[in-house]
This record gives C-alpha cells, structure tokens and sequence, in this order.
C-alpha cells in the first residue's frame, strides 16, 4: 500500500562528508534541519559524516533540493560543497497489506520502507523476530490464526508509525511553502491521528490513548514531539475537519458548570 498521499517524501540525495582532522568534535545525535519541501539529516559517524537531503519529488525540483543540501553544507565546509555530487536515492513509501501468508513472513524492508525521519525500523526488525520465535505455530492448523493475529498487529504498528511521522509535520506551523500547508491539509491526515490531536488540543498525550501492551511510541514521545513543536493547544488550528473535532468532543470528559 502506497503512502505518499499522507507522507510526501519520496526522494532522497546523499553524500559522505570525510572530517577536517582525526579529532573533529563528533556530534552526539543526529541533526535534522527542516527544509522547504522536506528535511536534512546529518549524522556524525566515527570516521565521516553521513548528510542528505529527503525532499518530496511533487513539490521540489531536483536541481533546488541539491542546492538546498549545498548550501547547507556551505555553512560547515564552506567552497568545498560546491564541488559535491549527491547519490539520488528513490523511495517508494509503503506498506505490505500482508506481512505474513502461510509460512513466510516479511520483516525488514521487505515489509515497508517510510521516510527515515523517526528511525523505527529497526524496533520493528525487532518485534517481528520475537512475535515470530514467541509465536511459532504448533501445526498447520494454527497458522492460518497466527498470521491473521500478525497481521492485525503489524498492520497496528506500520500505522502507529505513519501517524507519529505525520505528528510532525502537521504539528509544524511552517506555511512558507506548499510541502508544509498540504501536509496540514486534513485530506492527507489520517482519521486516527486527527482524532488525537484533536484531543490534544485540550489536554496532553496519555497512555490511555493507546490501545496496545507494546506500542511502537509511548505517549512521552508524542509529548515530546507536540512540547518541542509548541503545539498550540487551541482549537482553532483549523487543521482538523469539523466532524472528526464534534467525534473528539464527545469523547472528553463532561464537566459540570
Ligand atoms: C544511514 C542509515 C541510518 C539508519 N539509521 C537507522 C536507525 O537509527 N534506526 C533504525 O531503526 N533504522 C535505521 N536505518 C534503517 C535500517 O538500517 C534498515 O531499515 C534495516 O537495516 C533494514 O534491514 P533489512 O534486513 O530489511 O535490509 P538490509 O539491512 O538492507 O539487508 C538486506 C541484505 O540482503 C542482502 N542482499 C540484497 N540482495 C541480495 C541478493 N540478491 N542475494 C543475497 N543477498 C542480498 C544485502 O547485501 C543485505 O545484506 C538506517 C538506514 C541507513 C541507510
């Protein structure tokens, strides 16, 4: 299943970028720039630095993402950006409907690949391995039920996933360019997350929000993301249709006058 309606990256440029000397300060956690139709990451590995740019095709042109990702890169290694050629990575973001049929399972890339921009991959890697061991059907008669009861839950966290990568786009306030208003247009948030921010609007994230034992994010990383954004906690955002802020309404707390 394709995702690029609801998450709009769908290209990537890459470059490896060798330190001035062996003892260059190494940063301590990935440094990731929001950019007009997209984000740059840059990643302090031990022996180089691993910066790209991952920008939506549909409102970027390659030539102005490059430029971005060289002025970028201007600002730390000043000419020497000029002289760079990109590695031009397509993605394709998107989900199996199935992950797992008779015996064979897809974990890893072969399940789903989104935008890199909250690495969850691995977990995921992760969790299939041991719902795979923990799980292992008895008989074949069992296995019919064991891949519905994987596919209900991966199909779960694949849109955990999505909806914690689109928390950050439309919680940005960023309206300069296309990328950032169309990510805000409620036709490419999905249902489940506008229900949540709608309910954030009144009052923070919380576990009860959540239906699983295993979530792929707790409600401390949804806070995180809504406190470091400034999440404007006013319903007049506007992003969020008016029939799903009339559903939210219902579900808070009555409060007697
Ligand atoms: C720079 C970078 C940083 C990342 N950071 C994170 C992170 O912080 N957190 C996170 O969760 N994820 C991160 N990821 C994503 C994560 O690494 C991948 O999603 C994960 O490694 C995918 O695992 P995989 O086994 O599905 O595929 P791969 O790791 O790509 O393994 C596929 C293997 O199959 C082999 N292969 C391919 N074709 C054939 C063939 N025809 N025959 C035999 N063998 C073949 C390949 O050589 C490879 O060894 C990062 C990825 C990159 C590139």
């Amino acid at each position: 299943m394709c995702k690029k309606d609801i998450l709009f990256i769908d290209t990537a440029l890459a470059v490896q970028i060798p330190y001035d000397s062996a003892d260059s300060s190494i940063a301590s956690h990935t440094i990731s720039t929001a950019q007009e139709s997209g984000w740059i990451w840059d990643i302090g590995l031990r022996t180089r630095r691993g910066v790209g740019h991952v920008y939506s095709s549909k409102h970027s042109s390659q030539e102005r993402a490059e430029q971005l990702l060289r002025d970028y890169l201007a600002e730390s290694i000043g000419d020497k950006a000029k002289d760079l050629s990109f590695r031009k990575i397509d993605i394709n973001p998107g989900v199996r409907e199935k992950f797992r049929v008779n015996n064979c399972v897809a974990v890893g890339m072969s399940a789903g690949f989104l935008e890199p921009l909250e690495a969850s991959a691995l977990v995921m890697i992760e969790l299939a391995c041991a719902s795979i061991s923990e799980q292992l059907p008895a008989n074949r008669e069992t296995m019919d039920i064991v891949a519905k009861s994987y596919n209900d839950k991966f199909q779960y966290n694949w849109d955990r996933v999505i909806d914690f990568l689109k928390l950050h786009y439309v919680a940005s306030k960023r309206a300069d360019s296309a990328f950032w208003r169309d990510n805000r247009d409620p036709e490419t948030i999905p249902e489940s997350l506008q229900e949540l921010m709608s309910l954030w609007q009144h009052r923070s994230p919380s576990e009860y929000d959540f239906q699983r034992k295993r979530e792929m994010f707790s409600a401390a990383s949804y806070q995180y993301v809504l406190y470091g954004m400034d999440y404007n906690h006013s319903i007049e955002t506007g992003f969020v249709s008016d029939d799903v802020q009339r559903k939210a309404a219902n579900c808070l707390p009555k409060t007697s006058s």
